[in-house]
């Protein structure tokens, strides 16, 4: 059926149109719902993240200043004993008297598990006495650093020194903390030196909890580390100053950082601290991939989860989508042969009607002209009676073929009013225009040549009522009908087949 001949087609065209809207609404908004969710997971997720960092940056700092204070404490201890070490020679007859030695000198020494044996060492570097051994345990020290260094430099102070192996108790590892001893005159007299065993941190850094590649390092301020736990590396002594990393540590006196060890590459959140009077630098380590473990495995579980949800909310509103499009093509096919005539397949006589009001309404609120043609087939009933009523309906579809090929404009429209009467509907039109299509209509039939022996004419022919109307608001539509019947009456009258106008124009 072509557009032309049928302003119903255009009107459930329209209608299908405003019906997509919802359609492509459905999934829009199941995009949108899924965005919705797939945001709010991620801003959760990301929030959570952020947590887990916090919290560990909380507790890394929390630990380093705990072992910090604990270190620094203990120190203190060990540095006074080595103080009291110091004033104790410097008394008259000390040296001379083995009890007053052990006595006056060593009554105040540090003891402890992991605190190793004080030595007094002379100006040549050699051990003269020893808080365990009356006689002394000998040996000369005088090519350790920390000898040297008091040796060097008076104002020197308190001295941590690099982890050695112990010479005087052989497959001890220790450090020692040392200070200067000086005579009357400033001159160097020696050392006092106390020995601190590994065990001491590591029984210290025993019960910390830093994850699988966690780590704890106590680290000298020229690079050396002291000790690190864990060490599978046997990184304790080893220098790291010339690294980005060590600077980091030495910029401030306590702080936080994220950066790749620069011993094994592994990321870690790093918290360190100064120990207080001290050259060293306490540094808590917890691997980021440990942070984030369980974050992790939760962001999994809930991302996929989220992910699954979205899916089927998307394959949902699509399949809700196409529901709605399958019913809104039933809905319109249902519309369209409500409105369609079974047999010529032209707009039925509902349809023609709402045709016919709507453009009576749109001439009317245009101010334009509308033409209607009745168009009665002539002795219709005499071809049944004749050719019988299947041939009566094969020649009721070619008339309405005809009248359909007629008529030209697209605001044209014909329809079926029931039995043989066919009504054309011409917006626009004039008397003039009216009676030029009627005639190019009722010629077009005469000229299908359908044969009827019961016709004067020899052959299917048709009378058109026409009748021209401007539509005012006092003029009804049906007014227009019974015009135009009246004016097929008329063409009946005159003899059929033959074209009879009626109405102003
Ligand atoms: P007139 O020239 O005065 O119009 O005479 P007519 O016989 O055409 O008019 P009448 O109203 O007496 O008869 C109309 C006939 O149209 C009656 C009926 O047999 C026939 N008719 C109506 N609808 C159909 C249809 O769907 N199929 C067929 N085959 N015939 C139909
Ligand atoms: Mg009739
Ligand atoms: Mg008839």
């Amino acid at each position: 059926m072509s557009a032309k001949t049928t302003g119903i087609r255009r009107v459930l065209m329209a209608r299908a149109r405003r019906l997509r809207m919802p359609r492509h609404g459905i999934v829009y908004a199941g995009c949108c719902v899924v965005l919705a969710m797939l945001g709010l997971c991620g801003y959760s997720l990301y929030q959570s993240r952020n947590d887990a960092m916090s919290r560990a940056l909380d507790s890394s700092r929390d630990v380093a200043t705990i072992t910090e204070r604990d270190i620094a404490r203990n120190f203190e201890l060990y540095a006074l004993s080595l103080q009291a070490v110091a004033d104790g020679l410097a008394r008259p007859g000390v040296l001379d008297s083995p009890r007053l030695r052990r006595e006056i000198l060593f009554d105040r020494a540090a003891t402890g598990q992991y605190v190793g044996a004080m030595v007094v060492i002379d100006a040549g570097g050699n051990v003269v006495m020893d808080s365990e051994n009356d006689a002394g345990l000998g040996g000369n020290l005088s090519d350790r650093p920390y000898f040297r260094i008091h040796r060097d430099d008076p104002d020197f102070g308190l001295d941590v020194s690099a982890p050695y192996t112990s010479r005087l108790r052989p497959g001890s590892r220790s450090i020692a903390l040392s200070r200067r001893l000086s005579r009357a005159d400033g001159s160097f007299a020696g050392i006092v030196a106390l020995g601190i065993d590994e065990g001491y941190f590591t029984s210290l850094f025993a019960d910390l909890r830093l994850g699988q590649h966690g780590s704890v390092s106590v680290i000298r301020t020229d690079g050396t580390i002291i000790v690190r736990r864990p060490d599978g590396q046997n990184l304790s002594g080893r220098n790291i100053n010339n690294t980005q990393f060590f600077h980091k540590l030495l910029a401030q006196d306590e702080g936080s950082f994220v950066a790749d060890s620069p011993l094994d590459g592994t990321e870690r959140l790093y918290s360190f601290r100064r120990i207080q009077g001290l050259p060293l630098i306490v540094l808590i380590a917890e691997s980021t991939a440990d942070i984030y473990a369980s974050w992790w495995e939760r962001a999994v579980v809930i991302g996929s989860l989220t992910f699954i949800f979205g899916i089927g909310v998307v394959v949902l509103s699509a399949w809700l989508a196409a529901e709605l499009r399958r019913r809104q093509r039933v809905e319109l096919e249902l519309e369209r042969l409500a409105g369609t005539d079974g047999l010529t397949n032209l707009p039925n006589r509902r349809a023609l009607c709402e045709t016919l009001d709507r453009e009576w309404l749109r001439a009317r609120r245009t101010g334009s002209v509308l033409s209607l043609l009745f168009v009665d087939i002539d002795h219709f009933k005499a071809y049944n009676d004749t050719y019988g009523h299947q041939a009566g309906d094969v020649a009721l579809i070619e008339v309405a073929c005809c009248i359909r090929k007629v008529i030209l404009r697209p605001a044209d429209c014909v329809g079926r009013y029931g039995g043989e009467e066919f009504i054309v509907v011409l917006p626009d039109t004039d008397t003039a225009g009216a009676a030029v299509v009627a005639e190019n209509i009722r010629v077009a039939i005469g000229g299908l040549g359908i044969t009827h022996v019961g016709c004067e004419f020899g052959r299917v022919t048709v009378s058109i009522g026409a009748t021209t109307w401007w539509p005012d608001m006092e003029t009804d539509v049906s007014v227009v009908i019974r015009a135009a019947d009246e004016a097929l009456y008329s063409a009946k009258a005159r003899g059929r087949n033959v074209v009879a106008q009626m109405g102003v124009g």
